[in-house]
């Protein structure tokens, strides 16, 4: 730390993204990415929208704007595009939450949130989760301040039911809830159609899981009209041009052939229940994931030590040496080939150390 670092950022705890290795070529099933290429249309817009990089970006992102909304069957003006949905989310704490509006979020969620809060200078409130890693619904419901809920979470993979989400909604008016459907396409309920009637929804998504654009950094948020107008505001108070052309272009190829992505994502909940099957058989406890990712506990086996040994086997899984998930490891799901790998060294491993 400088000298000259603000005092106000001297408790700050950055973020810590997973590891992104460069000494060798792991299998990695460490940040949720999806294991799939994107479409060959998105490289191809992508590749001829660089020619045009001496030029600024649609800060309006018009193209993309249009077709999502089409796609969603909602209006443009309901929708902002964002670099990444951490993007949307920081523009949701800074537009939305102060002294008499704090942040409200479960105790296990997106590493991000409390960040968020911090970086901002902004209060927040975490609600423990379940014994069983569930949403605790029942305290949420009896907190004020603006709700921030991943649905389903991270990194339990728990999912709450939209008609959950529609009683908080309905019970205090007055209360903006925003949902985090990072990982919806893989088996939750989307709350989308919820914004048509509800003033304090907000939902945020991505184009990083299930449109395999992760390091493209795309993502929006889908409210109604006065919401989205006062995250422009953030918007073009911070970063006007903040999703970059190619991004535009690519982004608007992707969503013309969702159907490609829709595919994959089949093929990746199929990979999901098969590992969950195996993993099952060798004494693992996994939670009823409705994401891209398994979150897994064994038995017996510590979970910091099954994260290391499959780390020297060349596969990267996720470990949070927190305290309640210390013995879970987060799994992306990948291909059938890298989760057979998976399956096989873990059983390996299993047999080496109990
Ligand atoms: N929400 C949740 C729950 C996540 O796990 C992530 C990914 N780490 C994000 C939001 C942000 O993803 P991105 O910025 O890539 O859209």
């Amino acid at each position: 730390m400088s000298r000259f670092f603000s005092d106000k950022y001297r408790e700050l705890k950055a973020y810590v993204p997973g590891e992104q290795p460069r000494d060798q070529a792991y299998i990695k099933l460490n940040t949720n990415e999806n294991p799939f290429p994107p479409h060959p249309e998105v490289l191809r817009a992508a590749a001829e929208e660089a020619g045009k990089l001496q030029l600024y970006s649609d800060p309006e992102c018009r193209e993309i704007t249009s077709v999502l909304a089409e796609n969603m069957g909602v209006k443009p003006e309901n929708l902002l595009m964002t670099n990444g949905s951490d993007e949307i989310l920081n523009f949701a704490f800074m537009a939305f939450c102060d002294e008499k509006h704090p942040a409200v979020f479960p105790d296990i969620t997106y590493g991000f949130y409390p960040v968020f809060a911090q970086v901002n200078c902004l209060p927040y409130l975490e609600i423990p989760l379940e014994k069983d890693l569930s949403m605790p619904v029942g305290e949420l419901r009896k907190t004020d301040g603006v709700l921030f809920i991943a649905n389903p979470n991270a990194p339990t993979g728990l999912a709450v039911s939209r008609e959950t989400i529609r009683e908080m909604l309905e019970e205090k008016p007055e209360r903006l809830i925003v949902v985090d459907e990072a990982y919806v396409d893989f088996g939750g309920e989307s709350c989308v159609e919820l914004i048509r009637d509800h003033e304090n929804l907000l939902v945020t998504q991505t184009f990083s899981k299930f449109r395999s654009m992760a390091g493209m950094r795309l993502g929006y948020g889908i409210a109604c009209e006065a919401l989205i107008r006062d995250l422009k505001t953030i918007q073009y108070s911070t970063n006007p041009y903040n999703v970059d052309r190619v991004a535009q272009a690519a982004g608007a190829a992707c969503l013309r052939n969702d159907g490609y992505n829709r595919e994959n994502a089949r093929t990746i909940i199929a990979n999901r229940e098969a590992a969950r099957k195996a993993l099952a058989g060798m004494g693992f406890h996994c939670t009823d994931s409705r994401t891209n990712f398994l979150f897994a506990r064994h038995e017996r086996l510590d979970g910091g030590l099954l994260y290391r040994r499959l780390k020297e086997r060349g596969i990267l899984i996720r470990h949070f040496d927190t305290e309640r998930i210390r013995d879970y490891n987060r799994i992306t799901v990948g291909t059938r080939e890298q989760m057979d790998r998976l399956i096989r060294e873990t059983e390996r491993i299993l047999q080496e150390e109990l």
